[in-house]
C-alpha cells in the first residue's frame, strides 16, 4: 500500500555504519528469529530481520556492527538475483535491520546473508498504485498472540491461504512474568519474569519471533502492524502505567518497550527517540490501488486515563468523569489527522478500513460501561468519530478491531443505538491464542445488544477479509483447539457488507 501522510523515514540501508562493520564472525545461525517484510507501497516495501544467535540471551552477536547482504528474486531459488543491496546491522538497535526495497510491481521473494549463513526466505509483495483498478484482494486480520496460552495454528493457516497482506492489530507479545505450566492450561512457558528494560523486552520478543507457525506467516506476506497495550503494560493509557506505584519509572520502561518493538516490527519507521517524552507516532495509512483506503490508529499513546478506576463487568452507572468531552482516545492531532485521511480517501477509493485496538461498538448496558478500556469508557471521543462519519457521509467504512479475545460483528451508528444511522461495519478478530476473557455462557447476551449481528466467545483464530468493488466478506477461521500442535481450522461464518450499506449481513 503507498503509505501516505506518515513521516518519512529515512532509510537505514544508506545511513553510514557507526564502526566498520564484518561479516564473517558467526560460528552458529544467526537468523533464528526468521524474515519478514511491511508496510508496502507501490514502488517499495520494507525487508526485516534481526540477527540473534543467542535469541532469548541478549542475541548473542559478538560485534558492534554486522554487514548484512539482500537480495530479492522472482523466484524461489533465487536463479536471478534481481534486486539487493547491503546495510549495517547496528548493536543499539538489537542488530536489527530494515530496508526498504525499491521494487518492480508484483510478488517478490527476499532473503539475507551474513558470511556463509543465508535467511530463510520471504514472499513480499508491491502495493498497486493508488489509481489502478483492483478487482479483489485478500488479507487477514488478527490479533492477541499470548505465547503461554497456545500454539499458533492461525499463523500456520495463514501462511497456507497466501493473503495478500495482513494487518496486525496488536498484542504482538504478553508482558507477563512466566506462569507455570499447567496452571491455567497454559500450554509453554515465558520462562522470565515481566519485561521493564530494554534487553528484557528484545528477549521477549525474540521468544516470541522463535516460533515456526509465527515466523511462517510473516514470510508468507508483508505486514501492516500496529500495537496495543500489551507490547508495553496492560491497560496502559499514554504514560499512565496501569499500577499507579510505577509511574516514576514507567516513561522509560515505555521508551524502551518501543524500541523493542520497532526493532521487531517490519515498519516505515524511524526507530524512537531517545526522550522518553517524546512521541513515537506510528498511525499512518496506505492505499491498496483504487480498492482500499487503510487507516491504522495509535489508540494507546494518546488516550485519557481510563475513568472511574476502570471497574470491569461493573454494573454501576458510570462515574461522570466518563462523559467529559474532552476524554480521548486518539488525542486531537490523531483525530484530526484521521478526519482528514478519511475526508481524502472518500472518492478515491471504494473502501475505507480502520484497523485500531480496542471495540468501538456500543457495548453498554443499560446504560453500564463493562469494559472502560474500550471506546464505550471514551463516549465523547466515539460521538465525534461516528458523528464525523455521518456529517461527511463518508461511505462504506470497516472497522477492523482486536483486543477483545471474542470473535463478533456488528454495526456501528450514529445517534441512538439500533435506530441512528448506520456509518461503519465493525469486524472484531478473536485471538490467535490469548485466552478469551469473557466467559463463553454470556454469549447469548452479547448476541442480544443492539446491533451486535453475532459474537463467538469459545474459539481463538483471525479473520480472512476478501474485498471487492461491491462487496467486504469477512471469513471467520477459528481453531478447534490452541492447547494442542495439531488442530483442525474450521470456519465460523463468513459475513459480508454490500457496497452502500454500512450493514453486515450473514453470508455463508
Ligand atoms: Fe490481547
Ligand atoms: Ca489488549
Amino acid at each position: 500500500m503507498a503509505t501516505t501522510d506518515a513521516p518519512e523515514p529515512t532509510d537505514p540501508a544508506t545511513s553510514p555504519p557507526t564502526t566498520p562493520a564484518t561479516t564473517a564472525i558467526f560460528d552458529r545461525d544467526p537468523f533464528t528469529l526468521g524474515v519478514a517484510s511491511g508496510d508496502p507501497d507501490a514502488t517499495s516495501v520494507v525487508l526485516w530481520t534481526r540477527l540473534a544467535p543467542d535469541p532469548l540471551a541478549g542475541g548473542g552477536v559478538p560485534a558492534d556492527s554486522v554487514e548484512v547482504t539482500w537480495e530479492i528474486s522472482g523466484t524461489s531459488g533465487f536463479d536471478t538475483v534481481d534486486a539487493g543491496g547491503s546495510v549495517t546491522a547496528e548493536a543499539a538497535l538489537g542488530h536489527s535491520v530494515h530496508v526498504v526495497a525499491t521494487l518492480e510491481p508484483g510478488r517478490w521473494y527476499y532473503r539475507f546473508r551474513v558470511g556463509d549463513f543465508v535467511s530463510p526466505v520471504g514472499i513480499t509483495r508491491t502495493a498497486p498504485s493508488a489509481g489502478t483498478a483492483v478487482p479483489q484482494v485478500r488479507f487477514a486480520s488478527a490479533s492477541c498472540q499470548n505465547y503461554e496460552d497456545g500454539h499458533y495454528i492461525a499463523h500456520r493457516d495463514i501462511a497456507e491461504q497466501q493473503p495478500d497482506f495482513l494487518v496486525w492489530l496488536g498484542d504482538y507479545i504478553y508482558e507477563g512474568a512466566a506462569g507455570e505450566i499447567g496452571v491455567d492450561g497454559n500450554v509453554r512457558t515465558h520462562g522470565t519474569p515481566e519485561p521493564t528494560t530494554l534487553s528484557a523486552y528484545r528477549d521477549r520478543y525474540a521468544l516470541y519471533r522463535s516460533d515456526p507457525d509465527l515466523q511462517a506467516s510473516h514470510a508468507a506476506c508483508p505486514w501492516f502492524v500496529i500495537w496495543d497495550d500489551h507490547e508495553v503494560e496492560n491497560n496502559h493509557a499514554g504514560l499512565v502505567p496501569q499500577d499507579v506505584a510505577d509511574q516514576p519509572t514507567f516513561a522509560a520502561r515505555r521508551r524502551d518497550a518501543y524500541q523493542a518493538w520497532w526493532e521487531h516490527r517490519p515498519v516505515r519507521l524511524d526507530p524512537p527517540a531517545a526522550d522518553a517524552a517524546t512521541e513515537f507516532r506510528i498511525y499512518r495509512s496506505a492505499d491498496w490501488g483504487d480498492l482500499v483506503h487503510l487507516a491504522l490508529l495509535d489508540t494507546r499513546q494518546y488516550r485519557s486515563d481510563q475513568s472511574c478506576g476502570a471497574p470491569e463487568l461493573s454494573l454501576d452507572p458510570p462515574c461522570p468523569e466518563t462523559f467529559e468531552p474532552d476524554r480521548t482516545l486518539l488525542g486531537a492531532e490523531q483525530e484530526q489527522w484521521l478526519f482528514d485521511t478519511l475526508d481524502a480517501h472518500t472518492a478515491t477509493q471504494r473502501w475505507r478500513a480502520i484497523g485500531q485496538q480496542v471495540v468501538m461498538s456500543d457495548l453498554t448496558l443499560g446504560g453500564a460501561v463493562l469494559n472502560y478500556d474500550q471506546w464505550d469508557g471514551y463516549p465523547a471521543q466515539r460521538s465525534r468519530v461516528v458523528d464525523h462519519l455521518a456529517e461527511r457521509q463518508i461511505p462504506d467504512v470497516v472497522v477492523l478491531t482486536g483486543d477483545i479475545h471474542l470473535a463478533g460483528t456488528g454495526t456501528i451508528r450514529a445517534g441512538e443505538r439500533g435506530v441512528g444511522a448506520p456509518v461503519a461495519v465493525e469486524f472484531v478478530a478473536t485471538s490467535v491464542s490469548s485466552g478469551g476473557r469473557v466467559d463463553p455462557v454470556v454469549a447469548d447476551l452479547v448476541n442480544s445488544f443492539p446491533d451486535i449481528f453475532d459474537v463467538e466467545l469459545e474459539h481463538r483464530g483471525y479473520i480472512l477479509h476478501t474485498v471487492t468493488p461491491d462487496e467486504w466478506r469477512a471469513e471467520y477461521r477459528m481453531i478447534e483447539t490452541v492447547k494442542e500442535r495439531e488442530s483442525p481450522v474450521f470456519v465460523h461464518s463468513t459475513y459480508a457488507v454490500d457496497r452502500g450499506t454500512n450493514t453486515v449481513r450473514f453470508a455463508s
